[in-house]
């Protein structure tokens, strides 16, 4: 398999409406305060959804952030 070829697939492989790691943590608290308020927040930031699907630390920290601030609430 040639190389050009192995970085066509990968180029497959990611979702292009993935916003990636930088915007996803400056928009993580709204996103956050969306789901704590019960409203979907895919709809409004579908970049944003995509980008957790594919990112482990990230989701994690939507994950953190959410149960603090329903600890709070
Ligand atoms: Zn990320």
């Amino acid at each position: 398999m040639t190389e050009w070829w192995q970085k066509f697939e990968e180029f497959l492989d990611t979702d292009p409406r993935d916003i990636g790691c930088d915007e996803a943590m400056g928009i993580m608290h709204v996103y956050v305060e969306l789901l704590a308020d019960g409203t979907d927040p895919v709809q409004r930031y579908p970049g944003m959804a995509a980008h957790l699907a594919a990112c482990g630390p990230c989701a994690e920290d939507v994950r953190g952030l959410l149960a603090a601030v329903q600890d709070v609430g």
